[in-house]
């Protein structure tokens, strides 16, 4: 078998040569493809979207023009692409999720059949070569490296590279050396030091600790001071602390907005960490639906929504003395709300010190907004970091971040690895998938720690991203775009970079809203770049062309506030008695039309009246921290006398998808136990994970059950009457709803779009003539998620003025 091993490897390695330049030009190919089917099906949606919107009815002239205007332009590009009834709809990464998996097994499969039978196994699966010459090829070179012949290994991971994601070195950021600032007071340290000192001597050793007292005089001179520096220098740590320590939380708080959840919770932990006190005294965090802060808190870390919220009750945010908006930058929809709400404030409220921080250079932007406010720059500290990119488009970049990472880990020396992905599905397939090819490979590879993160991860596990990897072993963190610039995680020398993120995008004509993988920026490329260069020269392995950096890449993110539903900001706006929504100082106003669309939700929702003032439904409303169709649906519980059972499946709803996302999940776990990989006690991870999401919606309950009490609707349970809980749910959900057509599939009322039930609904078998979503969610398909059936004739009942009767 020896032999027939070597045989397969020379004739691969010899097709191997012709067929990479075929194979790169087939994947370019496919690319462009791609685009254009999808331009083509845009088009056609957009005709059998107008086709039904005037379905029996008379056409004016004008809608005649459009509606041949729109055809003409069809039968082209039918002309120009092809046909439109040949386009397979592509894979968004959550379809990837089943289906890559599942291809990853086969494709192991293949790999033993090979072994055992060389020539049923080509006839079988014609990629069997390549990939029998691949992972030998990888089993090799690690084979090499632990037996430290350098030189021959350090050919054999040139071709492993060249084999898997081929990478050309494109350019080199720029750093900042400061060796001899980071060899002082290093590695001396002795046991004797406790933590606290440990800390306070790391404290000392950021790149902001040499303008501390430079930034307090600036803060004290002026009462708005806009701060960047780069991730990682110390701001969103340091900062408050500064100014704890020069007393201004004698006279207030300091509050410090994140956009992200688990980068408030995890800074305040650090700080409380640092400040050697008992996290949720002196320094606290608050995010929603969890609150841990005390009387004492002074340091309150809390998500920009969360701030935003704190309006409502204190409009002047009078028991604070500086708010900080941090990671100004990223432009959250909160965020952008903030700067108009705080710039108002600030003038009235002389006393306050307003600080905005970003890690970006935008900063002239900032300053303008807020009356030329001075700029404190903090000098960035950073190694050179190389730039690679991929030299022809990876047709798939899980895959593609998946072979990268083994190239590194088997051709790169030690140092951690930051991938970034899009969410949470996907790092656990990658997860999954690594663990099973780290296997693969045996024990004569380092070691490689996987560390996955985002928002649903539970605390506990946040704290391992921070950890040191041990001795000899590499660390690979799988984070979403929380890791791009809120948290710095230390000792990261690669970074894997995609080049893809989630993001919302809005369509005000539809009223729908999307989460969708889409291209990152440049700015974000940059940014993600960057990380890998804070504690030693760096690589970033970018999977994509130098090409499409250059021509796909927009400069900047779209602030959210453009691409987003305002309802919820309306909302909140009014019921801060802030009417004039126009004339608002938005630093970039959103569309008029999605403003205008906001209002006539809410107006459709009766929180609004027909003058857009704020209603009595609307002022209850306000008082829940949800979107306005959920609160809808509580405050409408009272009326069907429902609000029991209505608080409950609101509190399920905002726990996501971590309670009945499982299933589905443990169906795969099944598959891989087969395969013998994986061992049971996942199983029991998981069984604690539920327990938790449990535990989680049940504290949310709790907290809308004291929110009930406030906006006075009794708790009262219909339980046996389960016709008024779906009343209830469509007097907040009306907007979505969908009647089923002949083949199966649905369309939505008010908007016209094709969509289906999610298959893990428990109606996907039954499809009831009439049903009301929760979301949507686009994979293969545009699925319903969350779905319950309805009487039609509940939508003339409960919104008469949007579901108007013909004669
Ligand atoms: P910036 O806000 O300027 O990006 P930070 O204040 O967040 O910088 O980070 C400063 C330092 O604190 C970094 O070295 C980072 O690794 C460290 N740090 C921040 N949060 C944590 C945490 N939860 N655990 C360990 N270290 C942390
Ligand atoms: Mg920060």
């Amino acid at each position: 078998t020896k032999a027939q091993e070597e045989e397969i490897i020379r004739r691969t390695q010899a097709s191997e040569k012709n067929d990479t330049s075929e194979l790169r030009k087939v994947s370019r190919q496919v690319y462009l493809q791609k685009r254009r089917d999808q331009k083509l099906l845009e088009i056609r949606d957009d005709i059998i979207d107008h086709e039904y919107i005037f379905e029996g009815m008379k056409l004016t002239e004008a809608e005649e023009r459009v509606h041949r205007y729109k055809r003409k332009i069809y039968e082209l590009a039918k002309e120009h692409l092809g046909d439109v009834d040949n386009i397979n709809e592509y894979k968004m990464p959550e379809a990837y999720d089943m289906e890559g998996r599942v291809n990853q097994e086969k494709r192991f499969a293949a790999a033993m059949q090979r072994y055992r039978d060389p020539e049923a196994a080509e006839k079988m699966n014609p990629f069997a070569e390549q990939e029998a010459w691949e992972e030998h090829q990888i089993g090799k070179a690690t084979i090499k490296f632990g037996s430290k012949d350098r030189k021959q290994a350090a050919d054999d991971y040139q071709y492993v590279f060249e084999d898997g994601v081929e990478f050309i070195k494109a350019s080199v950021m720029d750093g900042t050396q400061f060796e001899d600032e980071l060899s002082s007071g290093n590695d001396d340290s002795s046991d004797a030091k406790t933590m606290l000192e440990m800390l306070q001597e790391d404290r000392k050793s950021l790149p902001i600790y040499p303008y501390r007292e430079e930034l307090l005089k600036a803060i004290q001179d002026h009462q708005v001071l806009v701060i960047v520096g780069e991730t990682g220098s110390g701001k969103t740590t340091q900062i408050p602390q500064y100014l704890h320590e020069a007393g201004y939380t004698k006279a207030g708080k300091i509050a410090c907005t994140q956009p992200r959840r688990v980068a408030a919770m995890s800074v305040a932990a650090r700080v409380s960490q640092e400040m050697g006190v008992k996290l949720g005294h002196e320094v606290g965090y608050s995010i929603r639906f969890e609150d841990c802060t005390s009387e004492k808190t002074v340091l309150k870390y809390m998500t920009d929504g969360m701030l935003l919220r704190e309006f409502l009750g204190e409009p002047d945010l009078a028991s604070y003395n500086v708010v900080m908006v941090d990671e100004a930058h990223e432009r959250t929809l909160s965020t952008d709300i903030l700067f108009g709400l705080v710039k108002d404030i600030a003038r009235f409220r002389k006393d306050l010190k307003l600080l905005i921080s970003s890690a970006t250079l935008d900063a002239e932007k900032f300053s303008d907004y807020f009356d030329s406010a001075p700029i404190f720059k903090i000098p960035g500290r950073r190694y050179p970091v190389e730039i690679h990119f991929t030299t022809a488009p990876e047709a798939d970049y899980i895959d593609a971040a998946i072979v990268t990472v083994l190239q590194i880990h088997v051709t790169q020396p030690l140092g951690d690895i930051l991938v970034f992905l899009t969410g949470q599905e996907e790092i656990e397939t990658v997860d999954e998938i690594l663990k099973h090819r780290i296997k693969g490979l045996g024990t004569k590879i380092a070691e490689l720690i996987i560390c996955p993160i985002y928002a649903n991860l539970p605390t506990e596990l946040q704290a391992k991203i921070f950890e040191p990897a041990p001795e000899g072993a590499r660390k690979v963190v799988l984070a979403t775009n929380i890791a791009e610039t809120s948290l710095t995680i230390d000792g990261i020398k690669y970074v894997v970079d995609p080049g893809f993120c989630k993001i919302k995008s809005y369509n005000p004509r539809t009223g729908m809203e999307s989460l969708l993988v889409n291209p990152i920026s440049k700015a974000s490329a940059e940014q993600r770049a960057g990380r890998s260069g804070r504690t030693g020269p760096g690589k970033c392995f970018r999977l994509y062309t130098k090409y499409n950096y250059d021509h796909d890449l927009e400069e900047n993110t779209v602030p959210e506030i453009q691409r987003t539903n305002l309802a919820n900001v309306v909302l909140t706006l009014k019921s801060l008695g802030i009417h004039d929504l126009v004339n608002f100082d938005f630093m970039d106003p959103p569309p008029s039309e999605t403003l205008l669309k906001a209002l006539e939700q809410l107006f459709a929702l009766n929180a609004l009246n027909s003058r857009g003032e704020l209603t009595k439904t609307g002022r209850r409303m306000a008082e829940f921290p949800l979107d306005p169709m959920l609160s809808k649906m509580i405050v409408a519980s009272d009326k069907y006398k429902c609000s029991d059972e209505i608080i409950s499946i609101a509190a399920m709803l905002s726990v996501g998808n971590s309670i009945f996302y499982r299933p589905k999940d443990k169906q795969v776990h099944a598959d891989n136990a087969r395969m013998n990989f994986h061992t049971g006690n996942v199983g029991d991870h998981i069984a604690l994970l539920n327990v938790r999401s449990m535990k989680r919606a049940r504290d949310i309950r709790d907290q809308l059950e004291g929110l009930l009490e406030r906006v006075e609707i009794e708790l009262t349970s219909n339980a046996n009457d389960l016709d008024t809980i779906k009343k209830a749910i469509t007097s907040g959900f009306f907007h979505h709803s969908a009647k089923l057509q002949k083949n199966g599939s649905y369309r939505t009322v008010k908007n016209p779009q094709t969509v289906y039930i999610h298959p893990n609904s428990g109606l996907a078998q039954v499809l009831p003539h009439w049903v009301i979503y929760h979301e949507l969610v686009l994979t293969t398909k545009e699925f319903m998620r969350q779905v319950t059936e309805l009487k039609p004739e509940w939508l003339v009942e409960i919104a008469p003025h949007f579901y108007q009767l013909k004669d």
